[in-house]
């Protein structure tokens, strides 16, 4: 009995700590070190805490670094979540490019906050960023959309949704209904957010500086969305109807 109640327990341990490194990368290991502890919670809080900062240095000689956390800057993480998980790495190069075109929006319209949703672990390639199966090598990057309050008055840094995923834009879609498939439309969720409308011209904007970057290989976004706002361009590609839907965020890749 007590070995069956071990095994359960030994279990446990490992799918949280399997689990924690599919989320975070780091945290899984995190978990594993603070088994060591009586306290357990408090000595993964900082285990936890001093990978991450551990991280912050050693990430860069795997080619990763960080996109800006902090509460200030023209581009900023759109929850403290993704930094936290570590899903904010990504390459010198697409960090230059992402600083380059948060800069430009801003300038061409003043006051804008662009928001970074998923990028990248900070450690190997091919190890996924889960759900985005694609995003294992730190040159994709997801960017929130641009919205405006009912007024049509520009909203600096909002999102609908609170982690800037999953508040779709309506518009017609090719895909049909298929199971085994990422592309959610999660009906249920959309009525809890608020009403707040895409902001067509930024949104547009951002759009059209991506595509006509030289350094952006491809754009996913709804073919509806780039049809809405008139943007065209051979860099602007649809996912397909297996992965998820692209009108409720941009996904570049390098
Ligand atoms: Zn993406």
């Amino acid at each position: 009995m007590r070995n069956t109640v071990d095994g359960v327990r030994w279990l446990g341990h490992a799918v949280l700590a399997i689990g924690l490194t599919l989320l975070t990368q780091i945290g899984g290991l995190a978990w594993l070190i603070a088994l060591f502890f009586k306290r357990r919670l408090l000595a993964f809080a900082v285990i936890y805490s001093a990978l991450s900062l551990a991280t912050l240095a050693v990430a860069p000689s795997f080619g990763r670094v960080p996109l800006p956390c902090g509460p200030s800057g023209e581009l900023r993480s759109q929850s403290w979540l993704y930094c936290a998980m570590h899903r904010h790495y990504v390459t010198p190069e697409l960090r230059a490019l992402a600083l380059q075109f948060a800069r430009e929006m801003d300038r061409q319209h003043p006051g804008t906050v662009t928001q970074t949703l998923d990028a990248g672990f900070p450690f190997w390639d091919e190890f996924p960023l889960l759900p985005h199966i694609s995003h294992d090598d730190g040159r994709k990057l997801d960017l929130a959309l641009y919205y405006t309050d009912q007024t049509g008055t520009c909203l600096p840094h909002e999102t609908r949704s609170p982690i800037g995923y999953w508040a779709f834009e309506d518009g017609p879609s090719r895909c049909p209904p298929q199971w085994l498939s990422l592309r959610w439309d999660l009906t249920w969720l959309q009525r809890l957010w608020p009403n707040r409308p895409l902001d067509e011209e930024r949104t547009a904007t951002a759009l059209r500086l991506l595509v006509n970057d030289a350094r952006v290989s491809r754009l996913f976004v709804e073919p509806h969305l780039a049809d809405r706002l008139g943007v065209q361009g051979a860099r602007l590609r649809f996912q397909g109807c297996r992965a998820a839907r692209h009108d409720d965020h941009i996904h570049i890749q390098l």
